[in-house]
């Protein structure tokens, strides 16, 4: 519950894909929601591109799949505000331009703004995926047009992966925070990554190719903390004029 007096704080997730929120900081909205925050999350693109050759699981109900589960993830998080999917083409968001860019850039504006968001995550802009490298940049560019001053900090989810050093920032780009998750924490965030069963090999069986969270990786992404790199304003695109 939000203290009496005070405002709750209000965040905003930008997820690259279905999953990504739960990854790179489902432990600590897990705490912000338990701590009275408002959360809510935009999904950039549909992630139906994880799975190509299913013939059970075309794009198109690849699509409603992941935004259920996506759903599911955040109930069991506790985050409760209404998710936002922009559908964008999965693995293929860097070369999205023209109208369909700037609808992605307008609809991000327009949910800071809605939401009155005061502290939003997105990824680093560098995490090792074209996907993620463009999230970062359309978020960048949204914050920069709405004009409104929030505290930005970026989660990771390949860079621990397969990040290589070019990819870590310098200190002058960004500091690091890292949040220490307890016990349940960690259990929420784990369970909340499980409920994307088509991501974890519990639900689609006829694309041995496609992509699959295994223990291996789980484990990688279930650390005792999460870290996290708070943007400068330069790299935030913060407005100085609010
Ligand atoms: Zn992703």
């Amino acid at each position: 519950m939000a203290r009496r007096g005070r405002l709750p704080l209000r965040v905003l997730v930008i997820a690259p894909h279905p999953d990504d929120d739960a990854i790179g900081c489902g432990g600590t909205l897990t705490r912000l929601a338990a701590r009275g925050a408002r959360i809510a999350v935009t999904y950039v693109t549909d992630g139906s591109a994880s799975h190509v050759k299913s013939k059970r699981f075309p794009p198109a109900v690849l699509r409603d799949v992941r935004e259920g589960e996506a759903r599911a993830a955040l109930r069991v998080l506790g985050v409760r505000g209404r998710p936002q999917f922009l559908r964008a083409p999965d693995s293929g968001l860097a070369d999205v331009a023209g109208t369909e860019r700037e609808r992605i850039v307008r609809a991000l504006a327009g949910r800071i703004v809605s939401l009155r968001a005061r502290v939003i995550f997105w990824p680093w802009p560098r995490d090792p995926h074209p996907d993620h490298v463009a999230t970062a940049q359309l978020a960048r560019e949204a914050l920069a047009a709405c004009g409104r001053h929030a505290d930005v900090y970026f989660y990771r989810v390949w860079l621990p992966v397969r990040g290589v050093a070019d990819d870590r920032p310098g200190a002058a780009e960004a500091e690091a925070i890292d949040v220490v998750l307890d016990l349940a924490e960690i259990a929420a965030k784990r369970a909340a990554i499980l409920a994307h069963r088509s991501q974890t090999g519990a639900l689609i069986d006829d694309d041995p190719a496609g992509f699959c969270i295994d223990a291996e990786l789980l484990a990688t992404w279930l650390t005792p903390s999460e870290r996290f790199y708070r943007a400068l304003p330069a790299q935030a695109g913060t407005s100085t004029t609010c």
